[in-house]
This record gives structure tokens, sequence and C-alpha cells, in this order.
């Protein structure tokens, strides 16, 4: 059994709207401490609990790839980037998008292609840190936002995994598939930006310039935007 107990607070502690020194909770029990905080004690087995944690991240992935999703993904770089500048820290986003993608669908089926999302996206998971946030985009677009890592840092991080995608032997029922993602990085404090709107179409002008130059690179936003 489970009790609530009152220790001599000045407002009381109330169980179901009635003051109590010390009560025996039952599933349900709204229980009211001080003037304006009530608390509901409830009973959770263990798969309760799983299946509650699951629905809630379930609403923030990609079902696909389990990689976070764009709604999520747009709360948290709204969040951080105006952490970075309150406090003048360095923030980085790369978007990167898989090049001729539309090839490997209409070659290889639209189910290899889903293979090579969930693969890029597991290996991609797999060497980010905790903190940083990867997300679904788009179909075949991407981006990944990192703490404390400036415009010549997300350089580095780019072209690390650009190159691992270019040489990863992505496959699918036997057959390889050439894999390729150009990636647009846009980072603060370099960039002069504070609205997480302009942020994403900085690093989305780097992608599209990236495209343009050819594909399977990396490049950095410039600033005057
Ligand atoms: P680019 O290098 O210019 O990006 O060429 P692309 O072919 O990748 O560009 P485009 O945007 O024309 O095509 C994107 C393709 O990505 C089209 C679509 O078939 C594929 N795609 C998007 N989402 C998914 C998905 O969930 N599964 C699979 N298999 N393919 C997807
Ligand atoms: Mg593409
Ligand atoms: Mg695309």
């Amino acid at each position: 059994a489970i009790f609530v107990e009152d220790l001599g607070s000045t407002n009381g502690t109330f169980v179901n709207g009635e003051r109590v020194t010390r009560r025996e909770l039952e599933d349900g029990d709204k229980i009211q401490v001080g003037t304006t905080t009530i608390l509901k004690f409830s009973y959770h087995d263990h798969l309760d609990e799983r299946f509650q944690r699951q629905m809630y991240d379930a609403a923030l992935r990609d079902g696909l790839t389990g990689a976070y999703n764009k709604k999520y993904f747009l709360e948290r770089l709204e969040a951080e980037l105006a952490y970075a500048v309150r406090h003048r820290s360095a923030l980085c986003l790369l978007f990167f998008d898989l090049d001729h993608f539309k090839a490997v669908n209409d070659t290889h089926g639209h189910l290899a292609g889903d293979a090579v999302l969930r693969t890029l996206a597991a290996g991609v998971m797999h060497a980010i840190r905790r903190e940083d946030i990867f997300a679904r985009y788009g179909g075949e677009e991407f981006a990944l936002l990192s703490r404390g890592i400036d415009m010549e840092g997300g350089r580095q991080f780019a072209e690390r995994i650009r190159e691992w995608i270019a040489n990863y032997p992505f496959e699918h029922e036997g057959t390889f598939l050439p894999v390729t993602a150009s990636i647009g990085v846009a980072a603060v404090p370099e960039l002069d930006v504070t609205d997480p709107d302009v942020l994403i179409q900085c690093a989305d002008d780097a992608l599209y310039a990236a495209k343009e130059a050819g594909r399977n690179r990396v490049v950095l936003a410039s600033d005057g935007k």
C-alpha cells in the first residue's frame, strides 16, 4: 500500500477534496498540495508504462526510418536556436538529400529505396551524439541539428557523413545500390541568424548549391542572408 502524509504543512494536503494527515491512496485519487498543485495517483504496470512511452515516442518519430519527424525537428530547432543566440554558443544545421534517388526506385524498386532510407538513417543515428537531433525532413531529405558545432565543425561532420554514405555498401536482395548524398551546412554564430526559418533557408540554399555543383558534396551556407 502507498500512503500520502502531510508533515504539518500550512496549506494542508487534500485527497479527493478532503483534508488528510495520512491516508492510503487508491488508484485514481486526486491529491492537492498547496493551493495550486493537483496530482493524480495511478498505478501503472510495466506494460502500461512501456506502451505509454512508445506512444509518446511514436508521435515524435518517422515510421519508416525511426528518425525524428519534421514536426518535432521544427520544435527543437526553434528552441535550440533561441538557446544558441542567447548564450552565443554554436549550433549547426545539416540538410542532406539523396542524389538521384528517383533512379534507385526506378531501377531497383520502391522496396529497395525504402531499405536504403532505413539503413542510412540507422547508420547516421549510430554515428551521432545523444543530444543531436536527426530528423526525416521529407521523402529522402534529412536534417541534423548539433549543439556546440560551428560552421567549420559542421563541414567536417558533414564530410564524414557524406563519405560514409558514399562508401557504405547499400544492398537489396543481393544487388549493391550506389547511394550518395549532397549536404548543405548552416551554422551560428558564423551566420547572423535568429529566425529558424532563415537558418533552414540557408541550409537549403547550400544544399541546392551542392546539387548544382555536381552532387555527392558538402557546401557551406554563405552569409549575407
Ligand atoms: P536529386 O539528386 O536532384 O535530389 O534527384 P532525386 O531523384 O533524388 O530528386 P527528386 O526529388 O526528383 O526525387 C526524390 C525521389 O525520392 C522521388 C521518390 O520516388 C523518392 N522517395 C521519396 N520518399 C521515398 C520513400 O519513402 N521511399 C522510397 N523508396 N522513395 C522515396
Ligand atoms: Mg534527392
Ligand atoms: Mg529531395
